[in-house]
């Protein structure tokens, strides 16, 4: 790991079994851990502003390099100052390598594949090729010709200013074997050398970058990348690719991968999110996380609840909610559920008004950052089993928290 004070850094204060509490250090200031990113995939957490997010109490967001280079471009926003002075937000930013939104046009999504809909067959979809030197492939917003290698990512990533880069990988689809997962695992290898190579020589000071663990679900593929990228000299360690096809593999897969990374390297779990997700991949080691749930799910009428038995969300538009004057979920801090009843909410989301929206947002990133910040508090305090115990029986974060 590099260790220069004047640029990134992080530090593990406490343990509990395997999970840790710690502080990423960043020119953009102090990030708590664990942590979630809410993601501003094209400059703006959707439907908020930059005093709302960090009034939910969230230290860090995600932004996107394929999005953001597409429109408005790295340039525009590297002359109108870099990303955070772009989008108002003078806290830590993550941001993308856009290698997972490449392969992901090229391959189709795991749900797709798990699914059976296999519509867009490799090379579809907008990619036009991939070979070692990189990806090329169409806007998908007016038809242009574009092109991501590892070099390029990283200049864009530069030119956006993040705190935290992450190299360019290749993701390998679901579906992949074993023979393709090896190869695509080995030039994520030799395409990781290439980032750092460009980042050494050309990228800004006091960015970090952190490599991605690749391997599928093949416990030899995932040993070598994470060897291969903790010897590569990177601030931080991300895990990336395809998980398994259920949640059950995906513990698998996410705690034999995490007990392969160095202790001292922060952790991050790319894509995941949900709340007993959290819990647990807090327990096997995870340091933060980005997920597009609870935003996603807040634009869906969606609220998040300490609710194990359905997937921890309700659907607020039910009729069952129409005339219900408490809170979405009882003892929330939230500007939702401290302001407004139930019922206002549902009405607000049936007619698809934009502060139903907006309030499920705040609602469903407080309650994320509350089971975080719980998950912090337990293992300060050395009860987090019990925490997450209490978590996966059903209690709210505030109340596992006193439990
Ligand atoms: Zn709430």
């Amino acid at each position: 790991m590099r260790n220069d004070p004047d640029r990134f850094g992080f530090e593990i204060v406490a343990t509990d079994g395997d999970a840790r509490a710690g502080v990423l250090s960043t020119p953009h200031g102090t990030v708590e851990t664990p942590c979630f990113v809410p993601l501003a995939t094209r400059g703006s957490v959707k439907g908020l502003l930059p005093a709302e997010v960090s009034g939910a109490g969230y230290e860090m967001v995600l932004g996107n390099t394929y999005h953001l280079m597409l429109a408005p471009g790295s340039e525009r926003i590297a002359a109108l100052g870099g990303l955070h002075e772009f989008m108002g937000w003078d806290r830590a930013i993550i941001t993308d390598s856009g290698g997972f939104q490449v392969f992901s046009l090229a391959f189709g999504s795991v749900a797709d594949e798990i699914k059976g809909r296999r519509g867009r067959p490799p090379l579809d979809g907008g990619v036009l090729g991939i070979d070692e030197e990189g990806v090329r492939f169409r806007s998908y917003l007016d038809g242009s010709e574009q092109f991501l290698s590892p070099e390029r990512s990283m200049e864009v990533q530069a030119r956006l200013g993040s705190d935290i880069a992450l190299v360019f990988d290749e993701c390998t689809p679901f579906r992949a074997d074993y023979d393709y997962t090896a190869r695509s695992t080995e030039r994520t290898d030799r395409w990781l050398q290439r980032c750092l190579d460009w980042h050494a020589e050309h990228g800004p000071r006091g960015q970090a970058v952190f490599g991605i663990v690749q391997g599928g679900t093949h416990e030899d593929l995932r040993r070598q990348s994470a060897e291969s990228v903790a010897a590569a000299g990177v601030d931080g360690i991300a895990v990336g690719g395809t998980l398994g096809r259920d949640k059950e593999q995906m513990r698998e897969v996410v705690g034999m991968t995490v007990a392969m990374l160095p202790a001292s390297a922060a952790r991050h779990l790319l894509g995941i999110g949900e709340p007993d997700d959290l819990v647990a991949e807090i327990g096997a080691g995870v340091d933060s996380f980005d997920c597009a749930v609870p935003t996603r799910l807040g634009r869906h009428g969606m609220a998040l609840a300490p609710l194990p038995e359905r997937r921890f969300r309700y659907d607020v538009r039910k009729r069952r909610n129409a005339e219900e004057p408490g809170p979405l979920v009882s003892g929330c801090p939230c500007p939702a559920c401290t302001g407004f009843s139930r019922a206002y909410v549902h009405y607000l989301s049936r007619a698809e008004e934009l502060t139903g929206v907006r309030l499920l947002t705040m609602h469903n990133l407080v309650y994320s950052r509350e089971l975080v910040a719980g998950a912090r508090e337990a293992i300060v305090a050395g009860r987090f089993a019990s925490y997450r115990d209490a978590i996966m029986a059903g209690a709210a974060p505030w109340e596992a928290a006193s439990a």
